[in-house]
């Protein structure tokens, strides 16, 4: 039995974990969970999967958990953690086998890295990781022997086509991308595009950053950087596609010309299921995709012009140094002040641009409490420019 470890146990991609661990009864133990503030769903959490150790955000939080697990017998209620070493002990609890590393933004950096510290294997659906600290973090987990399987979609699979060759062999992949709401949009109706608008993303159900981030095509633009640290590519290596129907999660193209692709349902709950149990591959109680009713697949180049996110994506993989961090705390900034109203929707690159062009002074990150560092002073200046030049 495989032994878990949840970071951002109820979000989105931790309650789809959840699941699957629940769908394979005698499969999995869950020893340690992570969450924020929500009480209600963590304590519904502890009650079904009955983990050792929980960690939310502070002290007041803990209380209003203790408190919704009164009713559980004193010996299986868990031990209580907070703050950020709640975080680092559920990482590192020493019975984990696995760490599933889901929560959002920057804050899994740390967690995520201690885990690899202590020689966990890295199941990763949080982007951040590697975007912003992939040389690192890439270098920490080799150092430790460490496996990161991807749980984001494209990388998933990717991963998984990747097992039809070497790594010598590799032509250049391809991230399929929806393409989101805004597909086949001219210049002059993107400028009108409201954060209601936004939310609404065709094919997946996610938080409100990535839904915006599909929409401006950054979330490809962060997936690039992923990719690049993921799988040891060249950037001229990676290409993007744009995809409508959201069935083909990414390809590969060998060296011979063989194209290699992963199809599925658009369900986090397939990429999961394939890195809780990687290597082996176990049925899904699920039912799968009915190809035969697909009545067609579409390969489209993306817009680049109107999508200006992928390019910008694109320089900072090519340059590195302190460029993805400077991209990735810019555009979070960027989609919070739109959400916001503060900015239109064409802002979000034209302040991403700026804040790149100012980060050419770092060459190289030598630890993550740089990274940390620099993130958050990139915050505080783009905050700074959208009050002065964008309002
Ligand atoms: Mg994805």
């Amino acid at each position: 039995m495989k032994t878990i470890s949840l970071l951002g146990s109820t979000g989105s991609v931790g309650r789809n974990c959840l699941r699957v661990v629940e769908e394979l009864p005698g499969e999995f133990r869950v020893v340690a969970l992570a969450a924020g503030r929500n009480t209600a769903k963590l304590a519904d959490q502890v009650g079904r999967f009955h983990p050792e150790l929980v960690s939310v955000s502070t002290g007041e939080v803990s209380t209003e958990l203790a408190r919704r697990l009164e009713n559980l017998p004193p010996s299986s209620r868990p031990e209580i953690v907070v703050g950020e070493e709640g975080l680092l002990r559920v990482a590192t609890h020493p019975e984990t086998d696995l760490v599933v590393s889901s929560i959002v933004g920057i804050a899994g950096l740390a967690p995520t890295c201690r885990a690899i510290e202590s020689g966990k294997q890295i199941a990763l659906a949080n982007k951040e990781v590697l975007v912003v600290a992939g040389e690192l973090v890439t270098e920490l987990a080799r150092r430790n022997g460490v496996q990161i399987i991807p749980v984001d979609s494209e990388h998933n699979a990717i991963h998984q086509c990747l097992r039809c060759g070497h790594a010598g062999e590799v032509a250049r992949v391809i991230l399929t991308a929806s393409g989101g709401p805004f597909r086949g949009h001219s210049s002059e109706q993107l400028s009108r595009v409201t954060p209601e608008m936004a939310l609404r993303h065709p094919t997946w159900k996610m938080g409100a950053r990535i839904t915006v981030d599909s929409a401006t095509m950054m979330n490809k633009g962060l997936e690039i950087l992923e990719a690049r640290w993921l799988f040891d590519l060249d950037v001229g290596q990676i290409s993007v596609w744009v995809h409508p129907q959201s069935i083909v999660h990414s390809l590969v193209e060998f060296v011979d010309g063989s194209m290699i692709a992963q199809l599925g349902i658009t369900d986090m709950g397939q990429p999961l299921l394939y890195a809780l149990n990687y290597p082996r591959r176990l049925p899904s109680p699920r039912p799968g995709l009915n190809l035969s009713q697909v009545a067609k697949l579409e390969f489209l180049l993306p817009d680049s012009e109107n999508f200006p996110c992928l390019d910008l994506a694109y320089r900072a993989a090519r340059q590195l140094g302190a460029l993805p961090c400077a991209l990735n705390a810019a555009d979070e900034v960027a989609v919070e002040a739109f959400l916001q109203r503060e900015i239109s929707f064409a802002g979000i690159p034209r302040i991403v641009a700026k804040m790149m062009e100012q980060a050419n002074a770092v060459a190289k990150f030598s630890s993550i409490a740089e990274v940390l560092e620099y993130d958050k002073s990139v915050r505080r200046e783009t905050r700074r420019l959208i009050q002065k030049d964008f309002r």
